[in-house]
């Protein structure tokens, strides 16, 4: 593909070369050719008019003589190279001829001779009436005196003399084509620098990139279109190879996260099975491999979650609801583990009613995964509270510990799939990170934001906002 297009660009000069001659060789000789004929014709014309009216004249009033009139007839036809020049009768009989001495008694007439030969024009082509063997251009101008025509001056030239002038001409024409068809070899240069090498560039690439090397490296650096199109394919090619380590490190940590808690009940069902482990133990044991087990199932429904919110595009089913009775459910279902842990978890809620739009399972699993972070991630006697504050037509909702706290460096990471930080580590052994990634994606779907605001040994704060119901708006 790539050789034919230059191909094709050359045989579109070449055309260009062939036309361009086929133009000149044609039309341009024709019409210099004329134009040179008709030149020549007038000006032999007004010679012979000059003529006709000055010494012609004389000679037929008889005040001049016949060898006077030839000698300057000669010198003229000397001066206007190799013309042949005549004074002849109506009747077609020469009077005088440039080219030769007329003895009086020899009388040379041009059979057929007619002077209305001219009509419409003032000269004809041709033999002349049958008195040379070449084509003439001839012109006649009538001799008048006594106010009768008394006969003609008739200038002959050469036919091939006009041609050689016109020639000579068109070889101007000819180099002309040929400085132009040289000078456009510029704009051959221009397509191969401006189009043809960038596009071979870009092929290539296209072709390093299909192969599934992403990381070949582009450089067309033009600021045109050209330039565009590599860059808009490097920055692909970039994006291809960024989704594709993505999905390396999702896959790996996908297999490392299944892989542990495998390794760890296989470990310890074998050890109960061969007794290194004594039956009295077994149900300590036997517990960890349920909570194993348990982590497992989690991270699956997690996967499986996440995948769903991606693939459909998250299908939200939107209604209104109570957003202070979902907060007030989420938190007593860790009621358990918050006396555990001897937390405290403080509501502070606008109104008695809050109505919200959006997707009431979803937003309920975004409060539990926060408040089970919270919780994970809290001091033993400490408070998390849950506040909402209403702004325009918008209600923000904040989840807040006092606990480890998340470091900066981190604070980007965390919506990450299965991002865990150093710190929570010892801390939560049976966390998938999923969780964040998972609230993320639900808030993002109903069109709002997260954030987080977290101090290292202070504590965290999450924040995010849900569209106020229009029912809400129009009681107040
Ligand atoms: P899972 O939610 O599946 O149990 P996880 O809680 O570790 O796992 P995420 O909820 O995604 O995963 O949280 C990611 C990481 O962000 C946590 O491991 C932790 O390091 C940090 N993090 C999240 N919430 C808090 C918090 N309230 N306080 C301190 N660190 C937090
Ligand atoms: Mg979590």
């Amino acid at each position: 593909m790539r050789r034919t297009l230059y191909l094709k660009f050359l045989l579109g000069y070449l055309l260009f070369g062939i036309f361009g001659f086929i133009v000149v060789a044609t039309f341009v000789s024709n019409m210099t050719y004329e134009h040179c004929r008709r030149d020549r014709a007038e000006s032999l014309y007004a010679e012979a008019t000059q003529l006709a009216d000055t010494y012609a004249a004389d000679l037929y009033n008889s005040e001049t003589s016949l060898e006077t009139v030839r000698k300057q007839i000669l010198a003229l036809s000397k001066y206007m190279d190799d013309a042949v020049i005549w004074i002849i009768n109506p009747s077609g009989r020469l009077v005088l001829d440039s080219t030769r001495d007329l003895s009086i008694d020899t009388e040379i007439v041009v059979e057929g001779f007619d002077p209305t030969a001219t009509a419409g024009t003032y000269y004809i082509t041709g033999d002349f009436f049958g008195s040379f063997n070449q084509d003439m251009l001839s012109v006649l101008a009538p001799i008048t005196a006594n106010y009768k025509v008394q006969g003609y001056v008739v200038i002959h030239m050469p036919l091939s003399s006009i041609h050689e002038e016109s020639d000579e001409l068109l070889n101007i024409s000819y180099i002309m084509l040929i400085i132009i068809f040289l000078l456009s070899l510029i704009i051959l240069i221009f397509f191969t620098e401006m189009v043809y090498i960038p596009l071979k560039k870009i092929t290539s690439a296209t072709e390093q990139y299909a192969a599934g090397n992403m990381n070949y490296e582009l450089n067309v650096e033009s600021e045109d279109e050209m330039g565009y199109l590599a860059a808009s394919l490097s920055y692909m090619a970039g994006e291809i190879a960024r989704q594709e380590d993505d999905q390396k490190k999702f896959i790996a940590n996908v297999s490392h996260d299944f892989r542990s808690p495998l390794t760890s009940i296989r470990g310890y069902l074998e050890a109960m099975l061969d007794g290194t482990i004594p039956a009295e133990l077994h149900e300590k044991y036997l517990t960890i491999v349920i909570n194993e087990t348990d982590r497992l199932t989690k991270l699956t429904n997690g996967l499986l979650t996440l995948n769903n919110l991606n693939a459909r595009g998250m299908m939200l089913e939107k209604t209104d609801f109570d957003l202070n009775q979902i907060i007030r459910n989420t938190a007593a279902s860790f009621e358990g583990t918050c006396r555990a842990k001897k937390l405290a978890i403080e509501l502070v809620l606008t109104d008695d009613l809050m109505l919200v739009n959006g997707d009431v399972t979803k937003i309920q699993q975004v409060l539990y995964n926060l408040l089970d972070n919270a919780i994970k991630f809290s001091h033993n006697d400490s408070i998390i509270k849950i506040e909402t504050t209403e702004k325009k037509n918008k209600v923000f909702v904040s989840v807040k510990d006092s606990g480890i706290g998340i470091p900066k460096e981190d604070q980007k990471m965390i919506w990450d799939r299965f991002y865990k930080s150093d710190l929570s580590r010892g801390k939560d052994k049976k966390g998938t990170g999923l969780g964040l990634a998972i609230v993320k994606e639900i808030i993002k779907a109903h069109g709002e934001n997260i954030n987080v605001i977290s101090t290292v040994g202070v504590g965290t704060e999450f924040i995010f906002s849900l569209p106020k119901s229009e029912a809400m708006d129009e009681e107040e």
